[in-house]
């Protein structure tokens, strides 16, 4: 007989208020406890409890805050459709042995008179910024208030979201935020789609397509190594193959500097490669480093 899958006993804590989130992180900091911060909007997959399991490793507490930023949707964006699942989360949370999930609601992190916002500058302009205009600045904002709130040594990111990431680091380091930013790997499905909330969106055919853009995103980085100088015709040439699969459209397939998010037209040092493709309503984003 195989032994029951062991399961973590330490207790997982739902904290839906600020005033209860900082009294819980004074209590740790009165004892010495360094604390890790996880930023999700919740529906957790594996490639966010590889976030948490990172932070764990880190550090003696774990906070997970699960809240749908409003300000990070545009008008026409899928804001309200977005998958909450705040038991599911709970239960995912309790066996991992997350210590807090911070779940708090609109109000509470945007009470009446709220009235600021972060403008994070350069790394926002492209890609994602110009698609979706205000979306980092709505990350900014709730990003800077969790770090206000919890105060954590660390906070982890995942490269899935890679622009994300940069428009982070870049508020941390021209804002003087004391903390930390752990950058963490994709996590993916078996055919290699990178796990998302929003992959729920797909339906069975639309699945078996977006499995496939991993393995041209692949061939698309193997090709640039072999052929540094031939950056923009290869890419023109895969964006082809991304519409061949069956994607509807491909918002962008591009090759930029992986610091300054600059495109890059000849690989002379180590980039990073972006797609983000369409099926139907839904966007599919993924990235992967390209190196000499
Ligand atoms: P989200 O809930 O989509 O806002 O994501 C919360 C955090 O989880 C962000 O730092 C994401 O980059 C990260 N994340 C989402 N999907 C993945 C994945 N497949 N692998 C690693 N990190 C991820």
């Amino acid at each position: 007989m195989t032994a029951p899958k062991k399961r973590e006993t330490k207790k997982t804590e739902i904290l839906r208020t600020v005033r209860e989130l900082r009294a819980r992180v004074a209590a740790w900091r009165e004892r010495g406890e360094t604390i890790a911060l996880i930023p999700t909007m919740g529906d957790l997959h594996d490639g966010h409890l590889s976030l948490v399991r990172r932070g764990k490793e880190l550090c003696a507490r774990t906070i997970v805050s699960v809240f749908v930023n409003p300000t990070q949707f545009g008008p026409n964006e899928d804001f309200e459709k977005y998958p909450r699942r705040e038991a599911e989360d709970f239960e995912k949370l309790e066996t991992i042995g997350a210590d807090v999930m911070f779940a708090p609601s609109v109000a509470e992190m945007y009470p009446a008179g709220f009235d600021s916002k972060i403008i994070v500058g350069g790394v926002t302009s492209m890609l994602e910024g110009a698609i979706r205009p205000g979306h980092f600045e709505g990350v900014a904002t709730v990003v800077a208030k969790l770090f206000g709130m919890a105060s954590p040594d660390v906070a982890c990111f995942g490269e899935k979201d890679y622009q994300q990431l940069k428009v982070i680091e870049k508020l941390v380091r021209d804002l003087d935020m004391p903390v930390r930013i752990i950058p963490c790997p994709i996590a993916r499905d078996e055919d290699g789609l990178a796990l998302s909330s929003r992959n729920r969106y797909l339906d069975e055919r639309q699945r078996a397509i977006a499995g496939r853009l991993n393995r041209i995103l692949a061939e698309t980085a193997r090709r640039i190594e072999s052929e540094p100088n031939q950056v923009e015709r290869i890419l023109v040439s895969e964006k082809e193959s991304i519409l061949s699969a069956g994607f509807d459209s491909v918002d962008y397939l591009t090759l930029i500097d992986a610091e300054t998010l600059a495109p890059v037209e000849k690989l002379q040092k180590s980039a990073r490669l972006l797609v983000v493709a369409r099926l139907g309503p839904t966007r599919l984003l993924d990235n992967m480093p390209v190196g000499l």
